[in-house]
């Protein structure tokens, strides 16, 4: 359990941040968050926030799709989050997850006319899925939520339901997680995670149009995949049969970090072992989040 929280404007215990039943956001849904990992590297004693900036910025355009007004700039969400791991000592790898709200008290479904509030608060974290390294996934009987109904570009609480759908559908089939189609049948995401499949020894992965989350692990993939071992990231449609006869496959997010597929719907994935591409950017990406390359260093917010 974590000792404090952000709420209503300052540091209290996490006992006392409590939010009312009577909440907009419990009712309806109405609020969106991050989820933003800090990384414990044990030579350096030093706390590494993951590219902090790049979530409070997608967090600041969460709130403009909800009419969510933010009181903070990305830059003083970024000194709250320091301060607060500061606060709980935090010398673990830590999930931190700010919450943007509507706060109102009281029935009625709307956006507008409505109070804001943010909260803030980390836990120690590690893995998310527990077979990183070959998940068993399926094709999920749900489909992605559509921009023109509930946006998937904005990470929003009530939105999750979609995500929950699916993951546990998954499990109880007995997989380790599902893929998503989205409403035209492409392939859009996994239940909370970003995908890439390896077909000809290229990385593909679905376009922001397909609705997905913009994911920041994703760009930051797509980014050192093309500086550091030359591989270009070809963003178009996935049908759901390209999943059956990709080479790799992997999904990627702050949480699941870069998690291998080793099969889909119990077909395996290329040899049915974590591929030679997914394994060298896997590698590359652990040493990254712990500020061990220069060259993404700036990357890195330390806490202490
Ligand atoms: N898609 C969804 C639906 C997610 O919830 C997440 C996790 N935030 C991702 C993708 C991955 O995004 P990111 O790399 O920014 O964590």
């Amino acid at each position: 359990m974590p000792e404090y929280a952000f709420f209503k404007g300052e540091f209290v215990p996490i006992e006392k941040a409590k939010v009312s039943i009577m909440a907009h956001a419990f009712n309806y849904g109405t609020g969106c968050f991050e989820g933003i990992r800090a990384y414990w590297n044990e030579e350096e004693e030093q706390l590494f926030l993951f590219r902090m900036r790049e979530h409070y910025e997608r967090f600041h355009r969460s709130c403009r799709i909800l009419h969510i007004e933010l009181p903070y700039s990305v830059e003083q969400l970024g000194e709250i989050t320091a301060e607060l791991l500061r606060k709980e000592e935090a010398r673990t790898d830590t999930y931190i997850r700010p919450l943007a709200y509507k706060a109102t008290e009281g029935i009625g479904v709307r956006l507008h006319d409505l109070e804001d509030a943010f909260a803030l608060f980390a836990v120690p974290f590690g893995k998310y899925i527990e077979k990183e390294e070959g998940a068993r996934v399926c094709v999920s009987s749900w489909h992605r939520i559509s921009d023109n109904a509930v946006p998937a570009r904005a990470k929003i609480t009530g939105a999750y339901i979609n995500s929950a759908l699916s993951k546990t559908e998954a499990i109880l089939n007995g997989f380790d997680e599902a893929i998503v189609l989205n409403e035209n049948s492409h392939v859009s995401e996994g239940s909370a995670e970003n995908l890439f499949i390896v077909r000809e020894g290229k990385l593909i992965t679905p376009p922001v149009t397909e609705n997905i989350l913009e994911g920041i692990t994703r760009a930051t993939i797509m980014q050192f995949a093309r500086e550091q071992f030359g591989l270009e990231t070809v963003e178009r449609p996935i049908d759901r049969t390209e999943l059956y006869v990709a080479e790799e496959a992997f999904f990627c997010g702050t949480g699941v970090q870069v998690a291998a597929i080793t099969s889909i719907d119990h077909r395996p994935v290329g040899t049915g072992k974590i591929g030679p591409i997914t394994k060298r950017l896997r590698d590359f990406y652990f040493d990254i989040v712990r500020g061990k390359v220069e060259a993404y260093r700036y990357w890195c917010t330390p806490v202490y």
